[in-house]
């Protein structure tokens, strides 16, 4: 077995998805001797290296080029195989995608990325490092007809808000203090909803904690949402970055591109061809390309349709049950902020949300500010673009009086997916959630965040690329008779 000669040795550790490195001293041909390194380590490294050149020669084919398709290609990479992501647009990144302006950086949208969450974790352990900050819940406002309370976070902010009624704050205050004795798993198949009529009496704590479920879920279907997914975000702490998501994107890329990833943009690939041992991808432009695992880290309906004209029979099923989350973004880039004390403002009985995420991370030059308000859609909503833009700039008129004369530039996006699949009741909640392994295909998965048991937005898309990338590199390897690491 000819091993190229390295001072280091590098493995990527499947069961703690982290990288490993040991200093290792070898002569051509087989390990003579590792310092610090016992009998089973060597072993294991003997089966890493195997593992490594085995799958050196099974390549993966991940269609779709954004967080997903960037994760999973970083962890595959790292694990030896010949990877190559396939995109349909000009540049990686999908909706993570930033844009530039002057020094003002437009995220797609408000996005704020879980602290603690699956993508923090998986993005630390591949070494990509961001900056930013959380917004500070203490100055959040909310917007209740044309008048601005404090919104209530926490006790201070509960006890002084004018927003809500003597008996409401008793209520919420009992609320929170029993949230940690329901058990989130009885009530992922009950709607947020059913849950509230059942479980809440006054009036004004139901219109709150919808609108908490709306800024924590970007999901204006109560009917629909899993309560079993509100408690546990209504105490998340987020963080906004520094540079806007691109600092993401081109992170996951550089790291999928050291360990050897490919890419092909303008890719748009029209059909999987699947066969027995391994799998043909077919570009749009009739180019094919051989690999021996495919993961569609695409939407549902771009999967389902992927694969056999769509008619794969648990494919077309789960793109027909996503019902997604959608929004209507209106990023806003201003000279000066004419009210800086109005930094996060979220809508009571509309719903609607407005945040200066310039305030606490990097996106816009000195003295400017950048600012996202969004409209989170009803998914029978048709938002007709002149009326919601209209709604959305009439918030920013009463938290930020005389913005019109300080637009740098302004971006107004009416219809964006925010997640591919509402956590729907009725599907049992984060559990009901399809993939990543495709039922009756060998070597064919899905990612993204309508995908897997765990997170939700881009924290769904990072958990299931990993998930995929591990069943990946598994199977490959007790294909080629080898093994994954398990140290
Ligand atoms: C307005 C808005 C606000 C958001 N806010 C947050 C937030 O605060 N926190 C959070 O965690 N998440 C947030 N998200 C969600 C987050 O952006 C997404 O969950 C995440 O970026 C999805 O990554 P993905 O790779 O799964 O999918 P995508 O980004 O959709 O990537 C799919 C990729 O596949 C490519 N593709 C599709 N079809 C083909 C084909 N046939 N051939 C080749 N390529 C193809 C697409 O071009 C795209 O690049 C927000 C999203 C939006 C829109």
């Amino acid at each position: 077995m000819p091993v190229a000669r390295k001072k280091s040795m590098t493995w990527w550790d499947t069961s703690s998805g982290k990288q490993r490195e040991k200093s290792c001293h070898k002569r051509e041909g087989f390990l003579v001797s590792c310092t610090n390194l016992n009998e089973t380590v060597m072993f294991y490294t003997r089966r890493y290296t195997e593992m490594t050149e085995n799958n050196r020669h099974a390549s993966v084919a991940i269609v779709g080029g954004g967080l997903a398709g960037l994760s999973a290609a970083a962890i595959l990479a790292r694990a030896g195989h010949a990877v190559t992501i396939f995109e349909k647009s000009s540049h990686p990144g999908g909706r993570a995608t930033t844009k530039q302006h002057d020094a003002f950086f437009f995220n797609q949208g408000a996005h704020a990325l879980y602290q603690g969450g699956h993508g923090e974790t998986l993005l630390n352990e591949l070494g990509v490092s961001y900056s930013g900050a959380s917004p500070d819940p203490g100055s959040y406002l909310a917007l209740d007809g044309e008048k601005l309370h404090a919104l209530p976070t926490g006790v201070g902010s509960m006890l002084g808000t004018t927003l809500l009624k003597l008996g409401a704050k008793g209520e919420l205050i009992r609320l929170f203090s029993t949230l940690k004795q329901i058990r989130i798993a009885d009530i992922q198949n009950v709607s947020l909803q059913d849950w509230l009529e059942q479980r809440i009496q006054h009036p004004q704590v139901r219109r709150f904690l919808l609108a908490g479920a709306r800024i924590a879920t970007y999901t204006n279907a109560p009917e629909l949402l899993s309560a079993g997914l509100l408690l546990p975000l209504l105490t998340a702490r987020v963080r906004y970055l520094d540079g806007g998501w691109q600092t993401l994107v081109d992170g996951l890329w550089q790291a999928a591109q050291q360990a050897g990833a490919q890419m092909v943009t303008h890719a748009r690939v029209a059909a999987i061809e699947v066969g027995e041992e391994g799998h043909t991808v077919r570009q749009a432009d009739g180019t094919r390309h051989a690999a021996s695992a495919v993961l569609l880290a695409t939407d549902p309906g771009t999967a389902s349709d992927l694969i056999a004209n769509g008619t794969h029979e648990a494919l077309s099923r789960w793109a027909a049950q996503s019902v997604p989350a959608r929004a209507a973004c209106l990023d806003v880039a201003l000279r000066r902020l004419p009210e800086p004390g109005h930094l996060v403002a979220l809508g009571i009985d509309r719903p609607l949300y407005y945040s200066v995420h310039s305030a606490y991370a990097k996106l816009a030059p000195e003295g400017g500010a950048l600012i996202h308000v969004m409209k989170y859609l009803r998914p029978d909503d048709p938002a007709e673009p002149e009326t919601t833009r209209q709604e959305m700039e009439k918030m920013l008129d009463r938290v930020q009086p005389g913005w019109r004369t300080e637009v740098v530039k302004q971006y107004f996006l009416p219809h964006m997916i925010v997640s591919n699949a509402i956590i729907q009741a009725k599907q049992g909640g984060l559990s009901g959630r399809p993939g990543p392994a495709i039922p009756g295909v060998r070597n064919l998965y899905v990612a993204g965040d309508w995908v897997g048991p765990e997170g939700q937005l881009s924290d769904a898309s990072f958990a299931s690329a990993r998930s995929a990338a591990t069943m990946i590199m598994t199977t490959l390897a007790a294909q080629k008779g080898s093994y994954a690491v398990t140290g």
